[in-house]
């Protein structure tokens, strides 16, 4: 007997931060949802292994083989098992230029090992174009289509979602928003950070992380291990595996289906309309075929573009929804410089506590160029630094002290509490030429599905921007007492690295110079979604995934009420 073919009301595919809140809304609207996920479905308990791993209890001090993991970001011992190996599933870069793409295939994506850092966009970066005259901003990039306010109701249910802890600063540039906690106190060497920001007029403010600081609906509040990294065996920080899917498994109107390597979009000929997507099981590599009302892509930016672009058919030559030639164009990532450390040596001798803290530091301090009441500088925009510092549980930096036995440990101890560190995350603009393509070569990925090639570099105002960052890391570090540790400044590393990569099917109003709508909505196929950070039009010195969620939860509820409406 014929089996019943299925169409459900909507396909999400990826199950991250952006495909995750969709399944969320979309599956508590009451839709019949199809969740594809290309890795497996992991278990928390037995995955995340290294969390609490000391380094002598894994091979090579958890160093790796000489040269195992040179020239690698986010891969080493404590997190091979996590990440797609990116020497074994390769991807292509232009020549001259350079990407690093991280990807985690398995439900939850990259939220398994995110640093949890949830900062709200400020109404300025909603509109970078517009808003120079107001602040003495620069007119370059581009307004989005929505304003703060327009997502601002969407924050506040993600950050309830997440579970996210901060304060209430009343700092226009980092909005405040809708908190389940304090953040836990800075540690010594913080407080001095702050007073030392004081004293050049530069806020040093508590972070926002999306951290349970409370036991809630069976996750633990975080023991304060410091290693997200590696996952977390009590999901005390947000994922979507821990957070969403235990809430949909089981519900009539859920499936999620994993090791689904969804290829592409499928067209109705007549209509025009995406009536599904085609996938590749990724055990026994055959292919086929799902069915629904809405098709929403959540695969990750430059995944999502991927699919996209591999969509092309006779009448879409450039890829689906691209007539404006500006699919896979304007890829941002946000640009990481002004890493410098050094030591407090007012608390040098002092007495040692486990200061490992809610996955790291627990002070922010936000942008604070080229805004009203701010610093003027050369470079467009700004940037932030996330700090860190005091005693850790394995003090890395004793290999860099001198010495052996007694000595050498007395040392090492005492200079634990002294140690403090700056890490500088800054904006990078939107430019038409930082793009991702087909690979022109043929490159395809292990399913045989053609693979991106990533044409992207910084450009002089990240360049310039680079060396500020460094220069004011220096006056803070100095203000707070420290003394700094010799660096060299070295070129911040290639796009991609800050793992904050969005844009490339952008949204806007004009169907001409964006992919999207303001609502996600593919201009040309109505029924065509892209939740994730793809449709970013700016990249603010901000982490971008509080944003990616709020976004996603907003087009959701759009695409749900369309379809209600039989719209779509
Ligand atoms: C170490 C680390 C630290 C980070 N720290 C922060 C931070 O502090 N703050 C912050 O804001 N952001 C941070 N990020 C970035 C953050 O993780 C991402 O912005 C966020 O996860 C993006 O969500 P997404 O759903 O778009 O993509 P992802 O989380 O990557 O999810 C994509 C999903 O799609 C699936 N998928 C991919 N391709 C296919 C396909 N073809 N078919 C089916 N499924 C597919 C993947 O398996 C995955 O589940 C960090 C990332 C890393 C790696
Ligand atoms: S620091 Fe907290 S949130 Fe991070 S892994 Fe440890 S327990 Fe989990």
């Amino acid at each position: 007997m014929a089996q019943k073919r299925v169409v459900y009301d909507a396909i999400i595919v990826g199950s991250g931060a952006a495909g995750g809140v969709a399944a969320h809304v979309l599956v508590n609207k009451g839709l019949n949802v199809l969740l594809l996920e290309i890795g497996p479905k992991w278990d928390r308990n037995t995955q995340f292994y290294t969390e609490h791993s000391w380094p002598y209890e894994m091979p090579f001090r958890g160093l790796g083989k000489p040269g195992q993991y040179d020239g690698l970001w986010k891969v080493s011992a404590y997190t091979e098992h996590l990440y797609v190996h990116p020497r074994i599933d390769l991807y292509a870069t232009a020549p001259g230029t350079d990407f690093h793409w991280t990807r985690i295939h398995a439900v939850g994506g990259r939220t398994n090992t995110w640093a949890r850092v949830s900062l709200r966009m400020s109404e300025w970066d909603f509109k970078p174009k517009s808003s120079y005259k107001e602040i003495g901003q620069d007119g370059a990039g581009e307004d989005w289509p929505i304003s703060y306010q327009d997502l601002a109701p969407y924050y506040d249910k993600a950050e309830d979602l997440m579970g996210v802890f901060g304060t209430r600063e009343n700092l226009a540039v980092t909005p405040d928003g809708n908190y389940h906690a304090p953040t836990p106190p800075p540690r010594c060497g913080e407080t001095l950070l702050i007073k030392g920001g004081k004293k050049i007029g530069i806020p040093v403010i508590p972070i926002r992380k999306a951290i349970l600081l409370r036991n809630r609906e069976g996750r633990s509040p975080c023991h304060y291990c410091g290693n997200c990294d590696y996952g977390c065996q009590t999901a005390s920080r947000f994922s979507t595996l821990d957070t969403i899917i235990p809430k949909l498994i089981g519900r009539k109107n859920f499936t999620l289906r994993t090791g689904a390597a969804v290829h592409r979009v499928l067209l109705d000929p007549k209509t025009g309309k995406a009536r599904g997507v085609e996938f590749i099981d990724t055990k026994n590599r055959r292919t086929y075929e799902a069915y629904a009302k809405v098709v929403a892509l959540g695969a990750g930016a430059m995944e999502s573009t991927r699919i996209l672009l591999n969509s092309k058919t006779r009448h879409h030559e450039n890829g689906l929804a691209n007539s404006s030639g500006v699919l896979g164009h304007y890829l941002m990532d946000n640009f990481k410089a002004g890493m410098i450390g050094g030591w407090l040596t007012d608390l040098k001798g002092g007495e040692v506590f486990n200061d490992d803290g809610a996955g790291g530091g627990h002070i922010y301090i936000p942008r604070h160029t080229n805004i009203k009441g701010g610093r003027k500088v050369s470079a467009l925009r700004g940037w932030q630094y996330q700090p860190n510092s005091g005693s850790a549980a394995f003090p890395g930096f004793a290999r860099r002290v001198d010495g052996f036995g007694a000595s050498f440990k007395k040392e090492v101890r005492d200079l634990n509490p002294t140690r403090v560190s700056l890490a500088g995350f800054g904006e990078c603009l939107p430019y038409f030429d930082n793009y991702c393509e087909i690979d022109p070569d043929g490159l395809n990925d292990r399913y045989g599905i053609p693979q991106l090639r990533f044409n992207a570099k910084w450009h002089d105002n990240e360049l310039k921007m680079a060396e500020l960052m460094f220069d004011t890391a220096e006056e803070l570090l100095r203000a707070a007492g420290a003394e700094i540790i010799p660096y060299s400044r070295a070129l911040p590393p290639p796009p991609g690295d800050a793992t904050h990569e969005v844009g490339t099917a952008r949204m806007g109003d004009d169907p001409k110079t964006s992919v999207l709508n303001k609502f996600n909505q593919a201009h040309e196929v109505k029924n065509l979604f892209v939740v994730d950070g793809a449709s970013l039009v700016s990249n603010p010195e901000k982490n971008c995934t509080l944003t990616i969620a709020a976004v996603a939860w907003r087009a959701s509820e759009y695409l749900a009420e369309e379809l209600r409406k039989k719209a779509l």
